[in-house]
């Protein structure tokens, strides 16, 4: 997992020299313990040399949060901002003539001996990576995704000065600056709706109340679809009848840790062929 994770840190921060903006934010992960129990564990497991590496039992003082268990800090962790992220690498390839904005049609697509034709466009490869709307590619069937519902709230709060991400209960709170804080996530297996409801929004403040103890206000809410598969393999394949073509999906709940390595790997077997 670390070889992965470091891959990724790498490749991003490679984009933000190539984007000139900074989206890879490493800050520690303050885990607040939701019961004496929790805390117990979590001391037991720490005897193991692996996790001491990861872990700080001394975890940095935040105000205003609910830490009656107590905490610990966990180390090489950190966030991405992933709108910033996007929208300045979409402004590249679209300086460099390499991004269209459309639907693309399957049947649209001719597939000659050695190259793709598709409207105007020749390739000599195809990557699809359609996330959780995979299910609709007539190339790749025997691939299932299971599309997984997840909501986060914007908070307008102040966070004193906080800049580590807190974590109890499977809730998270990243501070985005100075005023703001995402809050997530909710987890909803077998569902592709892309409405945010009343009730998801509701799961999440009663996690984010269980954190902070001061006043906050919801000043955004978003929903997405997460691309998960039944073992949490991810996709990265070649088809099996046209060389040429590949699959990149069932990144799941773990898309920006990695999707680096496994893009990688994909364009090794583009480079292979
Ligand atoms: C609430 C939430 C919290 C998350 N938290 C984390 C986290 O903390 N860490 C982490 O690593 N990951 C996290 N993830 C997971 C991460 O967002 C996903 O793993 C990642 O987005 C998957 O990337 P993808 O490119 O495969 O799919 P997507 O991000 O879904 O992108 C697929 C794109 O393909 C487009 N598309 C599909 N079909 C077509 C077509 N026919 N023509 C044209 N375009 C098409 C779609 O419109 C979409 O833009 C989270 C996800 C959610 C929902």
């Amino acid at each position: 997992m670390f070889e992965i994770q470091n891959f990724s840190i790498g490749t991003f921060r490679q984009m933000e020299k190539l984007l000139k903006v900074e989206f890879l934010h490493e800050e520690n992960i303050v885990h607040l313990f939701h019961s004496e129990n929790e805390n117990a564990e979590t001391l037991d497991r720490i005897k193991y040399e692996k996790f001491r590496e990861q872990i700080e039992l001394n975890s940095t003082q935040i105000e205003n949060i609910k830490d009656e268990y107590g905490a610990t800090e966990i180390k090489n962790s950190g966030w991405i901002n992933c709108e910033l992220m996007l929208d300045a690498y979409r402004d590249y390839l679209i300086a460099n003539n390499s991004f269209s904005i459309d639907d693309f049609k399957y049947d649209e697509l001719e597939i000659k001996k050695d190259v793709f034709c598709y409207q105007n466009f020749e390739a000599l490869n195809i990557i699809f990576c359609e996330g959780y709307q995979k299910n609709k590619n007539p190339f790749f069937e025997n691939e299932n995704i299971i599309p997984c519902k997840g909501d986060v709230l914007t908070l307008k709060h102040d966070n004193n000065g906080n800049k580590n991400i807190l974590k109890r209960n499977g809730c998270f709170l990243i501070p985005t600056n100075k005023k703001s804080i995402k809050a997530g996530s909710t987890y909803l297996w077998n569902n592709d709706d892309e409405q945010v409801t009343e009730s998801e929004r509701n799961e999440i403040k009663n996690k984010v109340n269980n954190i902070l103890s001061d006043e906050y206000e919801i000043i955004n809410h978003q929903t997405a679809i997460r691309p998960t598969t039944k073992n949490r393999e991810v996709i990265a394949k070649q088809h099996q009848q046209y060389k040429n073509m590949f699959m990149l999906n069932g990144l799941g709940t773990k898309g920006l840790s990695q999707a680096p390595y496994y893009a990688n790997y994909i364009s090794e077997l583009i480079e292979r062929e």
